[in-house]
């Protein structure tokens, strides 16, 4: 069932959100968002200045003291409330995702299910924030640590998944009783002022979460991030801006929660189900077009079966229906922007300038919209760009390699450390090139390995700190040890 466009979008606050009131921005400047299938533009909303980024942390901290102190349970049925009316609204979420980022309907819906766990695993989690208590070895006091929110966040979120990427940054926060100050990528902020007013719905107090969002994202996290009101940065994005961040925070000494890029190595091996892994393949690359950070940027096949994958895969894809996300037919929708377009075809030239050899696909789609056919290249050497650098659209990219050994040499040779996918039948091997792998998460015989219960995190340039699981919400709280004499 698809909901109306007009009237979904006629729901979306064009405000910012600051002190639980949607208002202008004092500048007056405005933000254009645009239907990356069409061209359109789909609304125009307040765009954030950098006193309007001060008001959103006045209201944060403001507020802090009094949050922190509210009950566990209270923050709990928010959450948990959060969690229903998301669901309930489950079809206008994805249809907004659909309109400002692209993906087709079916994975927006999944979207939405895979972002509204996020709210409902932490309402859960929120009443369990154990300490410990313990006598001290030498028996003069007692040891008692106690969890406590970190204080006022900034919280920035990128444009590939525009609900789960917040609920995965708020949903922690409001467990633990820390503020907000949310900063949505500028490409696509409908569904993050929706799902904001989602919270306001379900309960949140005033002040607790404040969305900025606008066309200069430093105006807006230069001076939160320089107030020493702000305790905490958890960000989502590119390792360039990761490491740009990493040093202002450094300043303030901040918390800091870094989900950077990837470049997932795709593991085949001669004892694989080829069909399954395929299957994954499929998954691993094809999800969100490939926009994810989780996407098998390099897959890597076992000699002695690359023939058959490569069949395999090149069938599959070509089933791929490329379109507008919003006709339930298409499964591959269009690239965020023109200069993803424009990036991808730079990237397959530089392979076939190098020896590759483009098996499906390969071009752009020339019309409305910015649209790449789903490509499967061949040949593939590592000093070809695709391998170095995240693809970040529907192109798989096939190397060959002859011993296990090869194999996780090649997966590592990267400063990526997020995702990372292996595919065989041999179980004492999976073990051991789970062992190998210099990656934060490794799918053994799966293509998609997130869940809300799960951490979710990278190593390396990948970032630091983990989303999901009980660890998502450790990034929220710090430990007070507590330490009382003994009076005998
Ligand atoms: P990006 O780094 O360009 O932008 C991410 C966010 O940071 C946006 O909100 C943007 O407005 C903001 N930003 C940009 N420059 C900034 C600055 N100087 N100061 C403060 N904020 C700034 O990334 P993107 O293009 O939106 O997203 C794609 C990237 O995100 C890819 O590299 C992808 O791998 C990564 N990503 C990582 C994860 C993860 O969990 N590790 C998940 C999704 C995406």
């Amino acid at each position: 069932m698809t909901v109306n466009t007009a009237e979904v979008l006629a729901k979306v606050p064009t405000g910012l959100l600051i002190d639980g009131r949607w208002v202008d921005s004092v500048s007056n400047e405005t933000l254009d968002v645009t239907n990356p299938a069409t061209g359109e533009t789909l609304a125009t909303l307040a765009s954030a200045s950098e006193e309007d980024a001060r008001r959103a942390l006045d209201a944060a901290a403001g507020v802090q003291a009094k949050w922190a102190k509210t009950p566990a349970r209270e923050r709990a049925e928010i959450l948990r409330r959060a969690f229903e009316l998301v669901t309930e609204r489950r079809e206008e979420f994805a249809a907004l995702m659909t309109l400002e980022m692209g993906k087709p309907l079916s994975e927006a819906r999944g979207e939405v299910d895979y972002g509204a766990e996020y709210l409902r695993w932490f309402s859960e989690e929120t009443a369990r924030q154990y300490g410990n208590a313990f006598r001290s070895p030498d028996g003069t006091t007692n040891i008692i640590t106690r969890r406590k929110p970190v204080g006022p966040c900034l919280l920035i979120t990128p444009w590939n998944f525009p609900l789960a990427m917040a609920t995965r940054k708020v949903a922690p926060a409001v467990a633990a009783g820390c503020t907000m100050v949310l900063k949505s990528a500028k490409l696509t902020p409908l569904t993050a002022q929706y799902f904001a007013q989602t919270m306001m719905d379900a309960g949140l107090p005033a002040g607790v979460l404040n969305v900025v969002t606008g066309k200069s994202a430093s105006a807006i996290s230069g001076p939160v991030m320089s107030d020493s009101r702000l305790r905490k940065i958890s960000f989502t994005g590119s390792t360039s801006v990761g490491k740009t961040l990493l040093k202002q925070a450094a300043d303030n000494v901040l918390r800091t929660s870094m989900e950077l890029g990837g470049n997932a190595p795709f593991l085949v091996f001669e004892d694989a189900d080829l069909d399954q892994a395929v299957d994954g393949l499929m998954a691993a690359k094809m999800r969100n077009m490939g926009e994810a950070c989780t996407a098998a940027n390099r897959v890597l096949v076992h000699e002695d079966v690359a023939e058959e994958f490569i069949e395999k895969a090149a069938a599959k894809l070509k089933e791929f229906t490329v379109g507008n996300g919003m006709d339930e037919s298409v499964t591959c929708g269009p690239l965020i922007e023109e200069s993803a377009v424009e990036n991808l075809v730079a990237l397959v030239a530089d392979a076939k300038d190098k020896g590759a050899e483009v098996v499906v696909g390969g071009n752009r789609l020339e019309g409305d919209g910015f649209f790449f056919e789903p490509t499967l290249i061949t040949g593939v050497t590592p000093e070809m760009r695709v391998v170095k650098e995240e693809i970040f659209g529907p192109v798989i990219a096939i190397q060959t390699f002859s011993t296990e050994d090869e194999a996780l040499s090649m997966a590592n040779d990267t400063e990526y450390g997020l995702g990372s996918y292996a595919f065989t039948e041999d179980s004492d091997r999976l073990w051991r090139v789970a062992d190998g792998l210099e990656f934060g998460l490794f799918g053994a015989n799966v293509g998609a390995f997130s869940n809300a219960a799960a951490p979710f995190g990278g190593v390396k340039h990948s970032g630091m700190g983990r989303e999901g699981g009980a660890e998502g919400l450790d990034e929220y709280t710090e430990v007070q040890y507590m330490c009382v004499r003994n009076p005998y």
